[in-house]
């Protein structure tokens, strides 16, 4: 089989690594990919945004199945563009990638079909937002509808801070149209876990859990990231909270889609706060998680290509889906600087101390081959992944790969899985 993975980052990287380990494969092309994913698959030079571009290529080169990272492509419908040519895509199309597009949509979908999420109301006039906000108390949350790149989610301390995010949000617009309307929702506290799993809008395969570090210092402060590291399984997520969510979220999330006339196939991510009171939605994605993909494909023993073949055929109860008992924890290796501005073109030292060592991936995220040199080229720059006997094992092997590796500015976490430790 040839298959096409889309993307370029970390999560790509290791959805390729999965890949190349199947037996049903003989080639795996990876559209731009990254100098890490060009040891496993051949980089092909369109951008993940080029769809006409890429369908081009799939239809030449007889892809049999193609893989998308990001939700960009997803939002914009390349698996509907690719079906026209009868080319097999994972990933959900357009109407039911409005999932992760719309946080009004997914927000009114879990009222309307009694799933457990915080309290909330959407506006699409600024006035009406900011006299809501006054009726309300802080802290409170506030969210652009469409896609940030992360950064459309405002944890507000105050009312001030909160009447600040949707000044930024609707009056300065700094998220675009994304921010033509807005959710604002109540606050909760409580662990955060990510759960994910394969659908072919029938069935229903739940992965094992995550968790995500997304502040980008220790202690969990500072900015928001894409995602400083993250950890699997997570201690909280005992099976009789596993089988709550299952049953009181994620399999009501994908009938509620059908019966939308929304049919949802491939990976179906849930961020969770696990309250006081049970489960609750913080939001959807239509794709893996980064850094969530990089801990869970280390631990997934099953073939993944049968997976993904199924939620397109759907065939998803024909196939089964085992895991290692190994725990994962992945460390993201950032730019200084990042997640503000940052320099690129450092060189990057000490790979190849990594190179073929039991248990450490290095899976490329911002990097760039540059006279036989490997150098920083982006924010997040590596994600070194360690699989061990227990988090803690994991743990210590992580950091210890990380020690080995340099870069100009680097930093990374110190505490990611100390949560599950302690
Ligand atoms: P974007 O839409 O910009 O891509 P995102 O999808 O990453 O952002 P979310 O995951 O919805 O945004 O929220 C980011 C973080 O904000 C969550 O991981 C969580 O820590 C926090 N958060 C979101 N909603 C709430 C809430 N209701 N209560 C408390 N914290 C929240």
């Amino acid at each position: 089989m040839k298959v096409l993975v889309i993307g370029s980052g970390g999560r790509e990287h290791s959805i390729v690594w999965k890949i190349a380990q199947s037996p049903l494969v003989s080639k795996i092309y990876c559209a731009p990919g990254n100098p890490g994913i060009s040891e496993l698959a051949e980089c092909i030079n369109i951008s993940a945004e080029q769809t006409a571009l890429l369908c081009e290529f799939a239809v030449k080169e007889k892809i049999d199945l193609t893989v998308v990272g990001p939700e960009a492509p997803l939002v914009e419908g390349i698996v509907d563009f690719f079906s026209k040519y009868e080319l097999k895509v994972f990933g959900p199309d357009k109407k039911a990638a409005i999932l992760e597009d719309s946080k009004v949509f997914s927000k009114c979908l879990l009222k309307k079909h009694n799933i457990p999420t915080a309290d909330f109301q959407c506006f699409d006039d600024y006035q009406q937002a900011r006299r809501y906000l006054s009726s309300k108390e802080a802290p409170i949350v506030v969210k652009a509808d469409g896609l940030s790149k992360g950064k459309g989610v405002f944890v507000c301390k105050t009312n001030d801070e909160a009447l600040q995010a949707i000044d930024s949000i609707m009056k300065d617009k700094v998220f675009g149209n994304a921010g033509n309307q807005v959710v604002i929702e109540e606050c909760l506290r409580g662990e955060e876990v990510s759960l994910l799993a394969f659908t072919d809008g029938r069935n229903i395969v739940a992965m094992e859990s995550s968790q995500d570090h997304k502040t980008v210092f220790d202690g969990d402060k500072g900015p928001n990231t894409g995602g400083m590291g993250a950890y699997s399984p997570v201690p909280i997520m005992t099976d009789e909270l596993y089988l709550r969510i299952e049953r009181d979220i994620l399999v009501p999330t994908v009938h509620a889609m059908n019966r939308e006339g929304r049919p949802y196939k491939g990976v179906i991510y849930i961020g969770l706060m696990i309250t006081a009171s049970g489960p609750m939605v913080l939001e959807f994605n239509v794709r893996f998680g980064d850094p969530e993909a990089q801990v869970i494909l280390s631990r997934m023993k099953s073939d993944i290509i049968p997976i993904m073949l199924a939620t397109i055929t759907g065939e998803l109860d024909k196939v089964d889906l085992d895991w290692y008992s190994q725990a994962s924890v992945c460390v993201v290796m950032a730019s200084g600087g990042y997640p503000g501005s940052y320099e690129s073109g450092k060189q990057i030292i000490g790979l190849d101390l990594l190179k073929d060592q039991k248990d450490i991936s290095v899976f490329h995220a911002g990097t760039k081959s540059e006279g036989g040199d490997i150098i920083t080229n982006g924010g997040r720059v590596l994600n070194v992944v360690a699989c061990g006997d227990g988090i803690e094992d994991a743990q210590r092997k992580v950091y210890e790969a990380v020690s080995k590796i340099s870069f100009g500015g680097a930093h990374y976490r110190r505490d990611i899985a100390n949560k599950a430790i302690t």
